[in-house]
C-alpha cells in the first residue's frame, strides 16, 4: 500500500526521489484491519495535528503520552518567561519519544541512541564534546573477546569448506547418528549457519551458563588486566591508579549461535586527576597494552555454581579466538597494518549497541531449544524453590527465565567505565540544551550564535531558566496500530532522505 503524507518539503537542493509528488510511503502487506485505520487517520479531521505530533517525536512508533503543565523561569528575576500546557499539544496530550534501545521496537528511537551511543564512543578516542582533544594520545586498543565453543556449529569460514575434517578424538559419526563433518560451503544466508552439527550433542546447559555468568567474566577481565598493567610497570597494585588508569567502552553482540561477543574498546590513561584524561606515563604503550590482554585473557576464570541439586561446578572462561588491535588516530601511528580509524570503530560499536537477540539471530530450532533449555532450567529451579522453601532470589539463576528473550545474557549491552568519556545522559542534556537555545534565540528573533557553542552546551551550572513541570503518564503507543505503521513509514522516508543527502553532500 502506498499512501501520501504531510512530510515537509525539501530543504536540500537537488531533488529527493522520496518527496515529489507521486512518491508515496512504502508499507508493508498491511491487514485489512491496519488499513482501514490508516484510510481513518488520512482522512480524519486532525491529521494534520496528528502529522505534526508524530513530527515532533521524530515518527517515533511508540511514543509515551504524558498530561500536565510545565513553567520555564527565570532562575535569577524568578519571572515565569512561558508555560507549556498538554492541553495546547495539537493532540490534546503531550508525547515523548519512547527511547527504546532495538530496532526492532521503533526504528527512530534506535538511530537516535546508535548516534548518542557513537557520539560517547567517539569522544572517548579522539576527544570533543567536552572531552579534552589530548585523550587522543593516550594508548588504545581494541579488542574482541569471544565465547569459548559448546558443540561443533556450521560456519560460513570465508568461502571454504564448512568442517571438512572430523575433530581430533571425534568418532566420524557421533552417538546419536549425526555426522561430525560438514563438507558444505555455506554462503552468509544459509540458515544453518551458527546451528549445531548436532543439537543432542551440542552442550546447550554449558552455554545458558557461560551467558549467564558473561558480565562477571568480563569484570574479572578488567581486573586482571590492571593486575597485569602493574606487574609490567613495576609498581604495587594498589598504588597502579596514581600512575596509569584503564578506561574502556564495551559493546556485547550475538553471534548466530546465540553467544555474545564482547568488542571493547580499552584505553591507558594517567593517574587519576580532576577532570580525568592524563596523559598515560612512558612505557604505557598500545604495544603493552595489547600484549597484557593477549597474555590475560586465558588466565580469567570463574568457577560457576551449579543450577541446582545435581548440576556440576563449571569453569568458565573466554573463548582461544581473541583479536586484539591498536587504533591509529591522528598521534598515533603504532602498528600501520593492523590499524583501525576511530570513526569505524565507534560506528560498528554503536551498531551492535542497537541490536537484540532477535534482531541478529533469525528464528531457527537451535535458538528453540535454548530457550526450551531455559524453561527447563527454570521449572526445576522453580520446583526446587517450592520444596525446600528457599527464596528464588537466593538461587544465582533465579531470576534466569526472565532473560529468555535474550537467551540468557543480563548484561547492558554498551557499557563504560565512568571516565571513558561524557555519559549518555550529559549527550541528551546537550542536546535538550541546544534545543532550548534554539527556541530562545528564535522567541527574540536572533540567530544563534554557533561559535562557542561547545561552551554553551558544557555547562549545565549556567542555565539561566528553570523548567518546573507536572506530568502524569496518560499512556504509551499511538491510538491504533494503524498510526504506529505510518509513523514508522515516515521514520523510514526520513532515514532515507538523511542518508540520499549525505551521498549528495559528498558527490560534491
Ligand atoms: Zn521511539
Ligand atoms: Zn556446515
Ligand atoms: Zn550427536
Amino acid at each position: 500500500m502506498q499512501v501520501g503524507t504531510g512530510q515537509p518539503s525539501p530543504t536540500a537542493r537537488g531533488t529527493f526521489p522520496g518527496f515529489s509528488e507521486e512518491a508515496g510511503l512504502d508499507l508493508p502487506a498491511l491487514t485489512p484491519r491496519l488499513e482501514q485505520q490508516i484510510t481513518a487517520r488520512l482522512i480524519s479531521r486532525d491529521f494534520d495535528a496528528w502529522a505534526t505530533t508524530a513530527a515532533r517525536v521524530g515518527h517515533c512508533a511508540k511514543p509515551i503520552r504524558l498530561r500536565g503543565h510545565s513553567q520555564t523561569i527565570d532562575t535569577r528575576t524568578g519571572e515565569v518567561l512561558s508555560t507549556f500546557s498538554s492541553a495546547d499539544a495539537p493532540l490534546g496530550v503531550l508525547h515523548v519519544r519512547c527511547g527504546n534501545r532495538r530496532a526492532s521496537e521503533c526504528p527512530s528511537c534506535s538511530r537516535v541512541y546508535a548516534a548518542d551511543t557513537f557520539h560517547l564512543i567517539r569522544a572517548g578516542v579522539t576527544g570533543g564534546k567536552g572531552v579534552p582533544e589530548r585523550v587522543s594520545d593516550n594508548p588504545l586498543v581494541f579488542a574482541t573477546l569471544t565465547a569459548p565453543s559448546f558443540g561443533l556449529v556450521h560456519g560460513t569460514r570465508n568461502g571454504r569448506p564448512c568442517r571438512p575434517y572430523t575433530p581430533k578424538g571425534l568418532p566420524a559419526v557421533c552417538e546419536h547418528g549425526g555426522a561430525t563433518v560438514c563438507h558444505a560451503t555455506h554462503n552468509e544466508h544459509d540458515e544453518l549457519l551458527g546451528q549445531p552439527l548436532c543439537r543432542d550433542c551440542y552442550d546447550y546447559r554449558g552455554h545458558l551458563v557461560w551467558q549467564w555468568w558473561a558480565p562477571e567474566l568480563w569484570r574479572r577481565f578488567t581486573i586482571t588486566v590492571r593486575r597485569a598493567l602493574a606487574r609490567h610497570l613495576g609498581v604495587p597494585e594498589s598504588r597502579l591508579p596514581d600512575v596509569v588508569t584503564v578506561q574502556y567502552a564495551k559493546v556485547a553482540e550475538y553471534q548466530l549461535r546465540g553467544l555474545i561477543h564482547f568488542h571493547a574498546l580499552i584505553r591507558l590513561d594517567g593517574p587519576k586527576t580532576d577532570d580525568g584524561f592524563a596523559p598515560a606515563p612512558a612505557g604505557a604503550t598500545a604495544a603493552l597494552l595489547a600484549q597484557v590482554i593477549e597474555q590475560a585473557v586465558p588466565g580469567v576464570t570463574f568457577d560457576a555454581p551449579p543450577m541446582h541439586d545435581g548440576d556440576p561446578i563449571r569453569r568458565l572462561g573466554f573463548g582461544a579466538q581473541l583479536d586484539v588491535r591498536p587504533i591509529k588516530t591522528k598521534n598515533r601511528t603504532d602498528d600501520p597494518d593492523r590499524e583501525l580509524v576511530p570513526e569505524q570503530v565507534a560506528g560498528y560499536l554503536a551498531k551492535y549497541a542497537t541490536k537484540s537477540a532477535t534482531d541478529s539471530t533469525k528464528e531457527n530450532p537451535h535458538l528453540r531449544r535454548l530457550r526450551a533449555t531455559i524453561a527447563e532450567i527454570s521449572d526445576r529451579i522453580d520446583a526446587d524453590a517450592r520444596e525446600d522453601g528457599t527464596p528464588l532470589r537466593d538461587n544465582p539463576y533465579g531470576l534466569l527465565g526472565k532473560w529468555r528473550h535474550m537467551l540468557g545474557f543480563r548484561g547492558h549491552f554498551s557499557t563504560k567505565s565512568r571516565r571513558y568519556s561524557l555519559t549518555l545522559g550529559r549527550i541528551r542534556g546537550r542536546r535538550a540544551r541546544f534545543q532550548r537555545l534554539v527556541a530562545e534565540a528564535n522567541r527574540q528573533g536572533r540567530t544563534l550564535d554557533v561559535r562557542d557553542l561547545d561552551d554553551l552546551l558544557a555547562d549545565d551550572a549556567q542555565e539561566a531558566t528553570l523548567v518546573i513541570g507536572h506530568w502524569s503518564y496518560a499512556g504509551s503507543g499511538w491510538e491504533t496500530e494503524g498510526d504506529a505503521e505510518l509513523a514508522k513509514a515516515a521514520a523510514a522516508r526520513a532515514r532515507e532522505y538523511a542518508q540520499w543527502r549525505a551521498a549528495a553532500f559528498k558527490a560534491k
